[in-house]
């Protein structure tokens, strides 16, 4: 049984005294209650140590968007995974669209990322998905492959429950635009099938597979119920405490 996992992506937004404001009052909204979701925010690195605070004694966790694959030493402007985990964050997105468009992060540098978070103790969400001109060729299935396994040919089968995977199209981040469930079913079904030939089917059946792209609460009962979606990767409305409140309690009730 996957546990469902709901994750915001603050992207470059909440500067460090706004984002302590925002978690707190996500964690307010479950004061006098408990959920059996996991629930993660990823805010910029400069906030991370206020959300951490903000969610201590709570069951927030706490992520960082990006990582470098180096210890330590001179790269400016750079964040290791040491550096991270001492803050107190126990997830990393590696390859989100946004990194890959405008840092020039290929399918490489993300599998480096993803296997370097995941052998020092972290866990990795790989991000994958398809521009609007894929899908409309037809080619989205074959751009998500390349993507998905790339980045599992650098991993072993022993790293499968640090790994989640995040199917986000492109063309639905920050568009206000949704994959159908059925869209976001079928592309689910189809990264699973990837994992259980390279790995096997016992296994790729305990990963995590996330749905990103202007995920809300309006849209999240639906997506969310379908089969082979264990969560959401949610930007936008992950900036407003009670939609995100909300589409983790839409995923209580789906589960139970
Ligand atoms: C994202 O940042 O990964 C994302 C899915 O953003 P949004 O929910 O705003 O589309």
């Amino acid at each position: 049984m996957r546990t469902f996992l709901i994750a915001g992506n603050w992207k470059m937004n909440a500067e460090p005294s706004h984002a302590a404001k925002l978690a707190a009052e996500m964690v307010a909204n479950w004061s006098d209650k408990s959920f059996s979701s996991e629930a993660l925010i990823c805010p910029p690195f400069i906030s991370i140590p206020a959300v951490a605070n903000a969610f201590d004694g709570s069951d927030f966790k706490t992520g960082a968007q990006n990582v470098h694959t180096e210890d330590n030493g001179a790269f400016t402007g750079e964040i290791s995974t040491s550096m991270l985990k001492d803050a107190g964050c126990e997830y990393v997105i590696v390859g989100h669209s946004e990194r890959r468009e405008y840092n020039g992060e290929d399918n490489d540098v993300v599998a480096a990322k993803a296997r370097k978070v995941i052998s020092d103790g972290l866990k990795a969400i790989v991000c994958v998905g398809e521009v609007l001109e894929e899908r409309k060729e037809n080619r989205h299935q074959a751009v998500v492959k390349g993507q998905v396994e790339t980045a599992i040919k650098a991993l072993d089968k022993s790293d499968a429950e640090s790994l989640v995977i995040a199917y986000e199209p492109v063309w639905a981040i920050g568009t206000g635009e949704t994959a159908s469930p059925e869209q976001a079913q079928e592309m689910h079904e189809f990264i699973r099938g990837l994992i259980a030939s390279e790995w096997d089917k016992e296994t790729a059946d305990t990963i995590r597979i996330l749905y990103g792209g202007s995920m809300k609460p309006a849209n999240a009962e639906e997506l969310l119920s379908q089969p082979d979606v264990d969560g959401g990767l949610i930007g936008g409305a992950s900036l407003k405490a009670d939609s995100f409140s909300e589409i983790l309690t839409i995923s209580e009730s789906i589960k139970s």
